[in-house]
């Protein structure tokens, strides 16, 4: 039977607005994670509201590589305000690398935009930790958007690998992981970033891209490593089910 509108409104799900295919291979595991997280809460066959707007990545990684960030930021605005016209409650963008545009996605619709940062830092430093390693594209290993967010607003301090051990972080993301590869020799090349981070200092790592979790696993590094994926989309089910 067909239940009744009151019945629909009694689970109080907002409307998770997704911005994934940055690539779909990481866009696949929020929509896991999403469903199961809200069936943790909510049980039965409850699953989660969302709507998904998923780039073609070839135009995306262009635009990043060429460095024509602003037309990237139109392209992500223009995936934003599809996702609010649709019916979306907040935004979610699926991707470390692309919260470079956050601010100007968020100045450009009328819903909050969760930026994936802010649940990460705050996991950090509830555990009591401060100092940690980033591992993520050059982009975001690199520029100011994304470590400025975790010094500035977090308390943080931040260590990136160094020039070398950069260039292997981000080869392997876009020559094999959002092409769907996951090989063993990334994994060890991984496991001494990490180790090298560890040693400078690191008490934690975050996973600074979406993709990595594929690949890295927590019995890869010394010291906890924090997962952006999943906390990002643990966090998307938290305010889903919240009543702010
Ligand atoms: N998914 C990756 C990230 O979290 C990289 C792909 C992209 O450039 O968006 O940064």
């Amino acid at each position: 039977m067909e239940p009744s509108v009151g019945e629909w409104k009694s689970v109080a799900q907002k409307v998770i607005g997704l911005i994934g295919g940055m690539s779909w291979e990481s866009s696949a595991e929020y929509y896991r994670i999403v469903n199961e997280r809200v069936r943790d809460r909510l049980g039965g066959l409850h699953s989660a509201r969302c709507l998904m707007w998923s780039f073609d990545f070839a135009e995306i990684e262009a635009l990043q590589h060429a460095g024509r960030w602003d037309d990237a930021t139109a392209l992500m605005i223009d995936a934003a305000r599809r996702l609010e016209r649709g019916g979306a409650d907040f935004v979610v963008i699926c991707t470390n690398t692309m919260h470079r545009m956050a601010d100007q996605v968020q100045a450009a619709i009328g819903l909050p935009l969760l930026h994936i940062a802010d649940p990460t830092a705050e996991r950090i430093r509830a555990a009591g930790l401060r100092r940690v390693g980033l591992l993520g594209t050059a982009f975001t290993m690199e520029q100011d958007f994304y470590k400025g967010r975790l010094v500035q607003k977090h308390g943080l301090e931040v260590l990136v690998p160094d020039d070398a051990d950069r260039s292997t972080v981000h080869r392997v993301i876009y020559d094999e992981l959002v092409q769907g590869r996951i090989e063993e020799a990334s994994r060890q090349a991984y496991r001494g970033v990490i180790a090298r981070l560890v040693e400078r200092g690191a008490e934690a790592v975050i996973l600074g891209c979406t993709e990595i979790m594929l690949l890295v696993r927590p019995e890869d590094s010394p010291v906890p490593l924090y997962d952006t994926t999943a906390i990002h989309a643990e966090a998307a089910v938290e305010l889903a089910l919240s009543t702010r």
